[in-house]
């Protein structure tokens, strides 16, 4: 099956045994009857299995090209699902530029339980050798990078994840698997903040992995289930309803990105414009390499460079909504000074890139003509 099929059927084949719906039915139910103890038709409580979650986790895996999807009930608690497979002691190799969230996780609740992690510029896959030692066990990529735009070479961290039988894990929440499948290129886990592209509406907040090993899948069931982050019945089934016009939104979201970046980059108020499609971006070439296109996310600073500039900027925005998140059919942007990064102590964010000028954009799929007059007027 190619993408858009898989987008539309991938995983849900005999979703409905008893009336052959189209869509899985919402099983709004805590528990399952059971005839006798453990006597169950595959479902005993509702945080260890539920059908609608079942019919979403299918789909994620079939869109990753993986074996096992696993949901969670944000993108947050997906990665924390990641980390419950170490144990004290052991070390963690990470993108230095990363979403501010993942580093607040990983910097101010693991850390605290004997984990050490490794911030590192990873588009020189050097500096990961520089850090693997005989504790190393994971190597945490995000690719394009949050807010900065940098692309990692997804193959070449993989080769050496397998060379020191390190696990490697993506997220893929920029791209989405429309754009790039990590699992294809050597990865073990993938994650998503589903929250974004995946349910594409900006009505649900979820996460996912998906795995192609089975041992490892079950040690993150085992996890789902233990810890018990798990998404709802109705938001898996937003969630999976989302899923199924991921690639006709993608194109667009492109589309829209890349005329948003040209513009930004003839406008004489903006400094940089961070979006991988441009020829002389730094990881151009791997981007062309691992990903089918740039995505819908843009970063810019503004050419007074300063906080004031930027923040009047997206103030005066009509139509770009000033908000967190990304990857909704409406166009956000955000100052991730502020915003989404505020997590990250000044000194650490400025090191890479993420500076009191930087406006974060995720252009969504209305008319591009609206779009380019909304931020056009914005600079006045
Ligand atoms: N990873 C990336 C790249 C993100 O942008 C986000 C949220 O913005 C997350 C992870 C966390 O996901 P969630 O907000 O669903 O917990």
């Amino acid at each position: 099956m190619k993408f858009n099929t898989k987008a539309i059927h991938g995983g849900q084949q005999n979703i409905d045994p008893a009336f052959n719906s189209v869509m899985p039915p919402i099983y709004q139910t805590t528990t399952f009857k059971q005839s006798t103890p453990h006597g169950h038709k595959g479902y005993e409580y509702a945080r260890s299995g539920n059908p609608t979650r079942d019919a979403l986790e299918k789909s994620m895996a079939s869109l990753e090209n993986g074996s096992f999807g696993i949901a969670f009930g944000s993108g947050l608690a997906a990665i924390d699902a990641v980390l419950k497979l170490l144990k004290s002691g052991d070390e963690v190799i990470s993108t230095s530029d990363l979403y501010g969230g993942s580093y607040r996780l990983f910097t101010n609740i693991f850390q605290n339980f004997g984990i050490k992690f490794h911030f590192v510029e990873m588009d020189n896959v050097k500096e990961i050798e520089n850090k693997i030692n005989a504790k190393t066990r994971l190597i945490w990529v995000e690719t394009p990078t949050n807010p900065m735009m940098s692309i990692i070479d997804i193959k070449a961290v993989s080769r050496i994840a397998q060379k020191n039988n390190l696990l490697l894990a993506v997220d893929n929440t920029f791209a989405t698997p429309y754009l790039q499948q990590p699992l294809n290129l050597g990865a073990d886990i993938v994650m998503h903040s589903a929250t974004k592209y995946l349910g594409g509406h900006s009505d649900v907040v979820m996460g996912s992995l998906v795995v192609k090993d089975e041992t490892l899948a079950n040690k993150l069931y085992f996890i789902q289930n233990a810890s018990g982050a798990v998404p709802g019945p109705q938001d898996c089934f937003l969630v999976l309803r989302g899923i199924k016009t991921l690639h006709v939104r993608m194109q667009r979201h492109c589309e829209n990105g890349k005329a948003v970046a040209m513009a930004l980059q003839q406008n004489s108020k903006v400094a940089n414009v961070y979006w991988p499609g441009f020829d002389d971006h730094p990881n151009h070439l791997i981007a062309k390499k691992q990903m089918s296109d740039f995505g819908g996310m843009v970063s810019f600073t503004t050419s007074e460079g300063t906080l004031e500039s930027a923040v009047r900027v997206v103030e005066r925005l009509k139509i770009f909504t000033l908000a967190e998140s990304l990857g909704g059919v409406e166009s956000l942007a955000g100052h991730p000074a502020s915003m989404t990064h505020a997590s990250i102590p000044k000194e650490d964010r400025e090191k890479t890139g993420v500076v009191d000028s930087l406006i974060r954009l995720s252009v969504g799929i209305e008319d591009i003509e609206d779009l380019l007059e909304d931020l056009e007027q914005a600079f006045l």
